[in-house]
């Protein structure tokens, strides 16, 4: 194994203690942020700061999520693996492949050209299979409906109808579908997990304040 490998390991695995110290308990979440490359998804000039628990530039004025965010989310969709899950905003594809590997069938759609192939091309190579989509999520994916789990990881001004549409349906044996997704202005938004309990019904809760780069 390379040293560079080795540190990554080292930091990769502290990274999951901060993580667990800032209140995130989900074994299997913690497990996938202990298993996946996350310098692999930041720029190569920014490799030194891939287990800093922060967000960093992508380009095009986009980042990849804060490691806590992406735990605090995945943790919030309560997924089982073999679960469906459609992201929106596949951004450099790091929460794509953690949900991934935690077993999940991944859909994520991705509006810029650039930030798609880039994200398809390292999913890829480091052999995680993501179905990617270059277009506008705000719609979801209907082909593919209905989703497990639906997270959005741009700030949204309000709940998009059409992806808790796409929720499933509570029936036997199978639980109805969340949907979470930051919901606010440009300066905060609240973190809030909508549920499917019913073909007509849902249950909104709203968590922690975040701040993410907007959905267009
Ligand atoms: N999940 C990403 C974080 C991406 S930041 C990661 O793990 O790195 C949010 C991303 O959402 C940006 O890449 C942005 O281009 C994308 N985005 C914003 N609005 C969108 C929309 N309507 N449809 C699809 N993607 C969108």
């Amino acid at each position: 194994m390379a040293l560079s490998d080795r540190i990554y390991l080292r930091r990769r695995a502290a990274l999951v203690d901060v993580i667990r110290s800032k209140g995130v308990c989900h074994d299997a979440v913690l497990a996938a942020v202990g298993a996946v490359a996350r310098e692999r998804f930041v720029d190569p000039a920014l490799r030194n700061q891939a287990y800093e628990d922060a967000a960093l530039p992508i380009g095009f004025k986009q980042t990849i999520s804060q490691p806590f965010t992406v735990a605090y989310q995945t943790t919030l969709l309560n997924l089982f693996p073999g679960d469906k899950v459609l992201e929106i905003g596949t951004g450099s594809g790091y929460q794509a492949a953690i949900l991934c590997e935690m077993g999940m069938r991944v859909f994520s759609v991705e509006r810029h050209r650039v930030l798609h192939l880039r994200a398809r091309n390292i999913l890829a190579e480091l052999d995680y299979r993501v179905v990617t989509r270059h277009g506008d999520g705000t719609g979801g994916w209907s082909a593919c409906a209905p989703f497990d789990g639906i997270i959005v990881t741009a700030g949204a001004l309000e709940v998009p109808e059409s992806l808790v549409r796409q929720l499933r349906v509570p029936e036997e044996g199978k639980r109805g579908g969340r949907l979470v997704i930051p919901v606010g202005d440009r300066s905060k938004q609240v973190m809030m997990r909508i549920v499917r309990t019913a073909p007509d019904a849902v249950s909104q809760e709203r968590f922690d304040t975040f701040r993410f780069v907007p959905l267009i």
